[in-house]
C-alpha cells in the first residue's frame, strides 16, 4: 500500500470502543491509522463505573481501565492518536477521492479513507439534581448499572422504546420499577407496550414528571415527582433513578455531507460499515441505535477497518 506525503490511508474519529478496535485492526493491516480522539477520550463507557458484561473480563473491569487497555493495544500496534476534536469534514465524492479533517486546533489532515465512530451521548433532564447525584443513583444506562439495584426500587423516567426496554430489563433484577411518563400516553411501539403492561412490578405512571431527588451524602434515597394535571406531589422511595429520554448520536459536524436517518444517526449498508460517500465508514453507536453495547461497537469498528482496507486495496492503494 502506497503512503504519499502528507495523505493518510485512513483517520479514524472516536475512541470509544468502536474507534479503538478499528484502530487495532487497521494499525495491523499497515494502514497506519490516525485516531482524532475527540475531547471525552475513551467515549461513553469512562462515565461508567463496572463493566461486567464484556467477554473475557470474569471479575470485570471499570469502564476506564478498560478503555485505556484498548487505547494501549491501538498504540502497541502503531496507532498515533491526537487528542483533538474534529470540526470541519470536506468529504470527497467519487471512489479514490481524498477527504479533508479540519479539527479545532486548526490541523488540516489529507486521508483516503474516513472511519466514524463518534458515538452517541445518552440524553439527559438537564436538571440540576442530575448533576447533583452522577454517580450516586443517577443512570442512563440499565444494562451498565441495574445490578446494582438488585431489590431496590427504582425510577425510569421517558415512555419510548428506550424507557420500556430499560423498565422491562431493570424489572427482572429490581423490587419495584416506577415508570414516570410525560405524557398521558407512551411513544414506544405497541408490542413493547404489551411487555410492559404484562410486567406486575412496574408502575406507569403518565403525566408525571420527576422534580427532584432526595438524598445523604450525595446517594439518591427518594424521587420527587409531580402530576403535571393536578400539581400534586409523590415521593418515591426509590435509589436509584434511570434516564431513558433517547440517545443524541454525535453527528452534527457531518450533517448534510453523509446519510443520515431523520434522528442523525449515521446509515450504512446491510452487514457492513460502507457509508453513501465512498471511502467513509461508520461503526459503533454512531450508526447504531438498537444494540448500543460495547461489545457490538467494538464488532463493527472491526468490521470497519476490514472494510476500509479492502476498499484501499480496490483503489490501488
Ligand atoms: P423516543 O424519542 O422515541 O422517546 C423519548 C421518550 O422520552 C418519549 O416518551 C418522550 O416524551 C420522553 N422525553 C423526552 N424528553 C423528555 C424530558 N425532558 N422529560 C421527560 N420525558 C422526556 O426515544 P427512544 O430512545 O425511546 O427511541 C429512539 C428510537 O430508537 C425510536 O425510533 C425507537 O423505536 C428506537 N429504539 C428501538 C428499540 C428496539 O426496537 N428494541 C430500543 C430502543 C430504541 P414525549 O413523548 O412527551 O416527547
Amino acid at each position: 500500500m502506497s503512503t504519499d506525503n502528507n495523505i493518510l490511508q485512513t483517520i479514524i474519529i472516536g475512541s470509544g470502543p468502536a474507534g479503538f478496535t478499528a484502530a487495532i485492526y487497521a494499525a495491523r493491516a499497515e494502514i497506519h491509522p490516525v485516531l482524532i480522539s475527540g475531547m471525552e477520550l475513551g467515549g461513553q463507557l469512562t462515565t461508567t463505573t463496572e463493566v461486567e458484561n464484556f467477554p473475557g473480563y470474569p471479575e470485570g473491569i471499570t469502564g476506564p481501565e478498560m478503555m485505556l487497555q484498548l487505547q494501549k493495544q491501538a498504540e502497541k500496534f502503531g496507532t498515533k492518536l491526537i487528542v483533538d476534536t474534529v470540526t470541519e469534514i470536506v468529504f470527497g465524492e467519487n471512489p479514490g477521492d481524498i477527504h479533508q479533517v479540519i479539527t479545532s486546533s486548526g490541523k488540516e489532515y489529507q486521508t483516503r479513507t474516513v472511519i466514524i465512530s463518534t458515538g452517541a451521548s445518552a440524553k439527559y433532564l438537564g436538571k440540576d439534581f442530575e448533576e447533583k447525584y452522577k454517580g450516586g443513583g443517577v443512570s442512563a444506562c440499565a444494562t451498565c448499572d441495574g445490578f446494582f439495584y438488585r431489590g431496590k426500587n427504582v425510577v425510569v423516567v421517558g415512555g419510548g422504546d428506550t424507557a420500556v426496554e430499560e423498565a422491562t430489563y431493570l424489572a427482572k433484577i429490581c423490587k419495584r420499577v416506577y415508570m414516570v411518563v410525560r405524557k398521558d400516553y407512551l411513544r414506544a411501539s405497541k408490542i413493547m407496550q404489551e411487555r410492559l403492561v404484562q410486567t406486575s412490578n412496574i408502575t406507569l405512571m403518565y403525566n408525571h414528571e420527576v422534580v427532584d431527588l432526595k438524598g445523604e451524602n450525595n446517594l439518591v434515597g427518594g424521587a420527587v415527582v409531580v402530576n403535571n394535571k393536578t400539581n400534586e406531589q409523590t415521593v418515591l422511595e426509590v435509589d436509584g433513578i434511570f434516564i431513558a429520554i433517547g440517545h443524541q448520536p454525535n453527528t452534527k459536524v457531518f450533517q448534510g455531507k453523509i446519510d443520515m436517518d431523520e434522528t442523525g444517526y449515521i446509515q450504512v449498508k446491510p452487514f457492513s460499515t460502507e457509508t453513501n460517500v465512498p471511502g467513509v465508514f461508520a461503526a459503533g453507536d454512531v450508526a447504531d441505535k438498537h444494540y448500543r453495547q460495547a461489545i457490538t461497537a467494538a464488532g463493527s469498528g472491526c468490521m470497519a477497518a476490514l472494510d476500509a482496507e479492502k476498499y484501499l486495496i480496490l483503489n490501488n492503494h
